[in-house]
């Protein structure tokens, strides 16, 4: 049977292999076998339930709580020459009954249903008539209360045991963590399932993160080596959101806003154009991104530090599930520091719940300024310990230099000390600097011995040491002393010179000269034809009302050029061309590459 899936994987879907994990769990699947499937996104869980369903020729249901992505999944079947459809109760009682008939009559191969639904005793008593040959709990984590999805009826799904007695049982997440593992084979009820754990690594996904110096700048300087891709940029507040998407378009990006304060309509608008247009901007708050399987946003860009590592995992892992380059990027400064930390401190949670929210937050901050590989402790805080280091990294691509800065540390620290500890940052390196403020004078500063001890270095040069310093706990800023900054535990050793402090030196965005976009998609004599194709792309997936990467992916586009088919036979073999969208796509597109 595993002979057939594979068939079908070339002929249907006109890939060449498996990847990972997917054939060992549709061989169990195929074998009759409860399975539990976990890969990163992008990682190709959906065939794993999509083929055995071809092959039996019965009928998968797949379970989602996702309704507003079951039409979409549908839409891409359809492209694809698979019967399926989803019952929701967003549809009307004549779309309800055309599916169910199709179902009695086994015209379907995969039908989409949310949880709240199947669990309905009507529901089940009409499934229990037709041939269901597979379940699929997709977003199988939502059975945790663990994780942060958590859905009750995700809770009742265990009772599919009984109802569907001897059809497996799949369950599919991209969470990797333990105790939600644990939780979704038991709460589901799995029968000694096989397991398949994908690692978690998103290897296409460069990491890079600057020091912010002028945000807007760097972002625009970021975003011109990705012109004509989508992408998220991420923003704290609604109001950011607003002035950064403004900014964007006042400098000829095409960028939009979303974030919680818009109206239904718009949001819903501004999504739908994110998902169809090619190379649109969305600026989010966090309001964004739970639900969009776009598959070529190109980066995900943060403005503002995200709340631990886990978050900043899953929004920069909306980028590149498609496999082909992709970036996270972020700027990050001392504000980030000391404003996570007194949200922190501030929050009305008890204490034990800050001292765990303290330690994800100190996690990050030490990831931030980490000098090695980014990839390998980003794994590793998911239990994924990677020997070597990545090489697709902003560490990696270009190794950061580090300079012994004790000395200068003693200067910041011992201008806090002759000031009393009762600054903040601003005046304490006005006062380093020797500036002639009214606060300096009023205070009389001018008098202390450290005034203007670091003139000869910037304001940015002295933000950096003093992030790094409150990062490692040397320094931190007093809420209740309105953000004076205070001597934490290490500072006396440094100042007495007993440690000696080497920091990193902050690269500055204008040192470009390696730093090359990571996800430039084509070689430059072959823009055009590149251009010709997407075009064409668009304009056949307007004619439809769908997203174009549903008719075919970027990877597919850029193998036709390169393999420069030129007849349907020659077609076939390109990456994502299979027998049906070859009989409605595979003449459009060679008409395109025939005419250069
Ligand atoms: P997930 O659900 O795990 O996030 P998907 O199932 O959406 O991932 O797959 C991600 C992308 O990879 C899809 O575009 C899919 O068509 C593609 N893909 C999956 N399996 C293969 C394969 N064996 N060869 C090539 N591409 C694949
Ligand atoms: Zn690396």
């Amino acid at each position: 049977m595993i002979d057939q899936a594979r068939e079908i994987l070339r002929s249907t879907f006109g890939y060449d292999a498996f990847r990972g994990e997917q054939e060992g769990a549709i061989a169990a699947i195929l074998g009759g076998r409860d399975a539990v499937v976990l890969m990163p996104t992008g990682g190709g869980k959906s065939l794993c339930y999509q083929i055995p369903p071809l092959v039996t020729q019965g009928c998968a249901l797949v379970i989602s709580p996702l309704i507003a992505l079951m039409q979409d999944q549908v839409t891409a079947l359809e492209q694809l020459g698979i019967a399926g459809a989803c019952l929701n109760s967003s549809m009307s009682p004549s779309a309800q009954a055309r599916v169910t008939a199709q179902l009695r009559a086994g015209e379907l191969r995969l039908l989409y249903i949310a949880p709240e639904r199947l669990l309905q005793e009507n529901t089940l008593a009409m499934l229990r008539n037709a041939d269901i040959t597979l379940i699929a709990v997709d977003e199988a984590h939502c059975v945790s209360q663990w994780g942060h999805d958590f859905r009750s009826d995700y809770l009742e799904l265990g009772r599919l045991r009984a109802a569907f007695p001897g059809v497996p049982r799949v369950a599919l997440t991209a969470t990797a963590d333990e105790r939600t593992r644990a939780d979704i084979a038991t709460r589901l009820e799995l029968e000694q399932p096989a397991w398949f754990v994908g690692g978690f690594d998103r290897p296409n996904i460069r990491y890079t993160v600057r020091p912010r110096a002028n945000a807007r700048e760097q972002l625009a300087r970021f975003l011109s080596g990705h012109k004509d891709s989508a992408g998220i940029v991420y923003c704290m507040s609604r109001r950011k959101v607003e002035q950064t998407a403004d900014w964007l378009c006042a400098q000829g990006f095409n960028a939009l806003p979303y974030h919680a304060g818009l109206g239904a309509e718009t949001r819903r608008d501004h999504q739908h154009r994110f998902v169809r247009d090619d190379g649109l901007i969305m600026v989010a708050t966090i309001a964004f991104g739970m639900g969009i399987d776009k598959p070529d946003v190109r980066f995900v860009a943060h403005l503002d530090l995200p709340k631990s590592v886990e978050a900043y995992y899953q929004e920069t892992g909306r980028a590149g599930r498609d496999g082909d380059p992709a970036e996270a990027w972020m700027v990050y400064g001392l504000e980030d520091v000391v404003r996570l930390r007194q949200m922190l401190e501030e929050s009305s949670s008890g204490e034990e719940h800050k001292r765990v929210e303290r330690h994800k937050l100190d996690a990050l901050l030490g990831w931030c300024e980490a000098i090695t590989c980014r990839r390998q402790p980003l794994l590793e805080y998911f239990g994924e310990r990677h020997s070597e280091a990545c090489g697709n990294c902003d560490n990696c691509v270009e190794p950061p230099k580090t300079w012994n800065a004790t000395e200068d540390a003693q200067k910041l620290l011992s201008c806090m000390y002759r000031t009393e500890q009762r600054f903040g940052a601003a005046h304490v390196i006005d006062v380093l600097r020797g500036a002639n403020t009214d606060k300096v004078r009023q205070h009389r500063h001018t008098e202390v011995s450290t005034y203007g001890i670091g003139a000869n270095q910037t304001v940015q040069h002295w933000r950096s040491i003093l992030r790094q310093l409150m990062v490692r706990g040397a320094v931190f800023a007093d809420i209740e002393g309105f953000g004076a900054l205070k001597f934490g535990p290490d500072a006396r050793a440094i100042l007495r010179g007993d440690v000696e402090m080497f920091l990193r030196e902050d690269i500055a965005e204008s040192r470009k000269t390696r730093q090359r976009a990571s996800s430039v998609q084509v070689a430059p004599e072959e823009q055009d034809l590149w251009d010709q194709l997407r075009a064409c792309r668009k304009r056949l997936a307007d004619e439809q009302g769908v997203p174009p990467y549903v008719i075919f992916h970027d990877r597919t586009l850029r193998d036709m050029l390169s393999l420069r088919p030129a007849s349907l036979a020659d077609m076939l073999e390109v990456s994502g061309v299979g027998q049906a969208k070859l009989e409605r796509y595979g003449q459009a597109f060679l008409d395109e590459l025939r005419t250069l």
